[in-house]
């Protein structure tokens, strides 16, 4: 049996070899045809998940091929002279819109043209779905040899996941996920993503003077923040200052309280930016990775980066401190949360102040918030909060706010259900709604 197999094999490749010499030489010395077939999966319709799949090429001539396209990469026999299977990869497309490549093959001595069409749909945004978010760090340096400025390989995606994880066990559904980018807004591909390093003069900045500016170098750091989270890291020249956010506003008449609503006849789009839309991150903390300091571990960090981060997002994404940001004194409920408790800041302050470097001692003091009603004191445990917090947990209504903001908000990424007026543009600076947190 299994040696009538082998040369049952034997007579098959026989007969190939034969029909591949026949097609090379023929018998009457006339020139050989040359032919080109490509076939392929159906690729006007695939979904928006990364795949990996092969195009069979059948091929007696000279070919090659090529995509117009970074996130639709040709990753194996990018030319050959034979049949071969081309690897395609196709990532995941977080553009929130629908998008084309062509898959564009040449071949044989006059050149001839096979082009292949690939259609890819967005991610949807459906409950219960895991909806990504592309960030693109945007790290200015002065000096390579500095590694706050210039941050090694594969650290910020180590900070990326704690943000991720901080929110995965916030308590709350939040059902999103950051990655990092994977192309450029030219759509080529980034060969470390997630990171673009930016040459700059200025070794400190002014966080606030460059979060309220709209001086074009600033503004030319921003990548489409429609497409991209931009957080932006630099050495802040205000030292005490870990990080900065701008808050996001909706396009009236959509509406939430808390955020400001913009009343325009036309849609802002990346060239009306009057200012950097983004988180800013003070580098000279990025690599405190270190445990807070909590009771149990009064040694522990205040600096850490991922809770940095994560409360920074948590602004972008329209969240407010949990405490009290009235300064004149009185205390209120101001971050339009019911389900987080408030406190008096000031008094707080007032608190770590009087403490100062023996803050060590008090820490099981410093971890509890007086509430403005007088009611018992509570521990700090929200990631809108700040100083001695575990700086883990968000609320249902904070999870809700966050939802409506990617639905809603300008300059988020995420798929928009925007009012009618969307379609109508213009050009230039516009006066947008604005506000910073820290
Ligand atoms: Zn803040």
């Amino acid at each position: 049996m299994t040696k009538y197999f082998v040369y049952f094999l034997f007579i098959l490749s026989a007969a190939f070899l034969t029909t591949g010499c026949s097609k090379d030489t023929d018998n009457d010395g006339e020139e050989v045809v040359p032919f080109f077939e490509v076939t392929c999966p159906q690729l006007d319709n695939i979904a928006w998940e990364g795949t990996v799949f092969t195009l069979s090429v059948e091929s007696n001539a000279e070919w090659s091929v090529v995509s117009n396209a970074g996130w639709c990469k040709v990753t194996d026999n990018v030319s050959g002279n034979a049949n071969a299977e081309v690897t395609i990869e196709i990532s995941d497309n977080l553009s929130g819109e629908i998008r084309e490549a062509a898959i564009q093959f040449t071949w044989g001595a006059e050149g001839e043209k096979n082009e292949i069409k690939v259609v890819q749909a967005p991610q949807p945004f459906e409950e219960g779905g895991l909806y990504k978010i592309p960030v693109v760090f945007q790290m200015l340096y002065g000096n390579r040899n500095i590694e706050t400025q210039y941050v090694k390989e594969g650290h910020l995606q180590t900070v990326l996941d704690g943000v991720n994880e901080l929110y995965r066990q916030s308590g709350q559904n939040l059902n999103i996920k950051f990655v990092m980018a994977t192309e450029t807004p030219i759509g080529e591909h980034m060969e470390e993503p997630g990171v673009n390093r930016v040459e700059w003069t200025a070794s400190t900045i002014d966080c606030i003077e460059f979060m309220e500016s709209d001086e074009q170098r600033y503004l030319d750091i921003i990548w489409d923040p429609s497409k991209y989270i931009n957080v932006v890291l630099y050495n802040f020249s205000n030292p005490q200052i870990l990080g900065i956010s701008q808050f996001p506003f909706v396009m009236a008449p959509d509406a939430l309280p808390g955020i400001e609503a913009l009343y325009n006849s036309a849609f802002p789009t990346q060239e009306n930016l009057d200012r950097p839309q983004c988180v800013s991150i003070n580098n000279r903390y990025i690599y405190d990775t270190a445990p807070l300091a909590v009771p149990g571990n009064p040694e522990g960090s205040l600096t850490n980066v991922v809770s940095t981060l994560a409360h920074e997002l948590g602004h972008y994404l329209g969240l407010r401190h949990a405490f009290s940001e009235s300064y004149s004194g009185v205390c209120v409920d101001s971050d339009f949360c019911d389900d987080t408790p408030t406190y008096n800041r000031q008094n707080y302050e007032r608190l770590v102040q009087a403490y100062g470097t023996s803050y060590k001692e008090h820490i099981d003091e410093l971890i509890t918030r007086e509430p403005c009603n007088s009611g018992e004191s509570f521990i700090s445990t929200n990631i809108m909060d700040y100083s001695i917090t575990y700086s883990n947990e968000f609320t249902p209504q904070q999870a809700e706010r966050i939802r409506y903001i990617l639905e809603h908000g300008v300059f988020i990424p995420g798929p928009k259900n925007y009012p009618e007026i969307s379609a109508s543009r213009v050009s230039g600076k516009m006066k947008l709604p604005f506000e910073i947190m820290e």
